[in-house]
């Protein structure tokens, strides 16, 4: 046998073991966005006109422009969050309207934050977590293992307002940056908008997470309109975020949004909308919100995601989401699988155990 023969045997050989998509070898991008406490009521449905009309809630004087900008609308939903409306007519998905049948829904039987978090980036939920205390996480977050993945190393990055996610993501350990809280950042969300596109601009770095937390503050605090504002200011800058990569040779083609939050929000009409937190929590609690200690803030488990780029491949066999299903619920705990799914990268190298990845990010 020629030399030359042998070498084209040889990398005949080599070309057959190879796996099909490594981290090394995909070059696709990921942008993960969570909006802290949006109830899918209010993406859906829009504003709830009880709480615009209801004066503890909604200002007097701004009443008449809620009622003119998004609920004096054919599709309150999509006047309220037009991007997010936008990418599931766009070829991406939307997907929790429970008044379609639609349901999503948190795993971990918190219903707050940290949980939340927790269960997005791990896959899973923890019940050791029970508090939103600056703890760091004993989980790896997705974000963390893939930070150690070849081709990942250095290209993942995190900004968020609320100044716990550096402990959530353990920047000590993941290596993972977390620009957080800085500043006294809240009340708005603004300075990490500006500075997580500054990032991806500059950077460009393969996997971004941006923290929003203007609507969960707004919500506690009672001003339903400027919760609505905060998230209509945040569908405006996940706008800003996919335009950006759109225009970006580097990005464009490469890279899958994913939106999300970390739980929802009580569902009936009256002073609930501004809590959150299930039965079992309350009960560890029960000097806190103590009207509910009974029932848990009913429907603050409820949860939606939306999605676009080359990861979502929709109509896909269904099938993949029953071992993880609550019944017929797409869970919390999808997320971080759906995400490693978009990257190109099979989710069980990362934990076995993870939820599955979401149908609407192909088999
Ligand atoms: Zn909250």
């Amino acid at each position: 046998m020629t030399l030359f023969l042998r070498i084209v045997l040889a990398l005949a050989l080599l070309a057959q073991f190879a796996e099909p998509v490594t981290a090394a070898t995909s070059n696709q991008r990921l942008v993960l966005v969570t909006l802290d406490g949006v109830r899918w009521q209010e993406l859906f449905r829009g504003p709830d006109p009880v709480l615009t009309e209801n004066s503890h809630y909604t200002h007097e004087d701004l009443k008449e422009s809620v009622q003119k900008a998004w609920i004096e609308v054919p599709d309150r939903g999509a006047a309220l969050m037009p991007f997010l409306h936008e990418m599931a007519r766009t070829g991406g998905t939307l997907y929790g309207n429970r008044d379609k049948g639609e349901c999503m829904k948190v795993v971990n039987d918190m219903w707050f934050s940290y949980p939340g978090y927790n269960e997005i980036l791990t896959g899973r939920p923890d019940n050791r977590i029970t508090s939103n205390d600056k703890i760091y996480n004993p989980n790896v977050t997705f974000l963390e293992w893939l930070n150690r993945q070849p081709g990942f190393k250095g290209q993942v990055t995190a900004f968020g307002t609320w100044d716990v996610f550096p402990y959530i993501i353990n920047d000590k350990r993941s290596g993972v940056p977390v620009n957080a809280g800085l500043g006294n950042r809240f009340p708005t969300d603004t300075l990490t908008a500006r500075l997580a596109l500054q990032t991806l601009r500059k950077s460009k770095p393969r996997v971004l997470y941006i923290g929003m937390g203007d609507t969960d503050e707004l919500a506690h605090v009672g001003n339903y309109e400027q919760y609505l504002a905060a998230a209509n200011r945040a569908d405006d800058f996940i706008r800003t975020i996919w335009e950006t990569i759109e225009a970006d040779p580097v990005m464009r083609g490469k890279t899958t949004l994913i939106v999300t939050t970390d739980h929802g929000r009580g569902e009936a009409a009256d002073e609930t909308w501004t809590e959150h937190s299930s039965k079992t929590y309350l009960e560890m609690y029960p000097t806190y919100l103590r009207d509910y200690t009974k029932t848990g803030i009913i429907g603050s488990d409820a949860i939606w995601f939306a999605a676009i780029g080359p990861g979502v491949k929709l109509g896909s066999p269904l099938a993949s989401t029953k071992a993880d299903a609550v019944g017929a619920c797409a869970t919390q705990s999808q997320i971080a699988a759906s995400a490693l799914t978009a990257l190109g990268i099979d989710w069980r190298r990362f934990n076995p155990n993870a939820g599955m990845p979401l149908p609407q990010f192909g088999p």
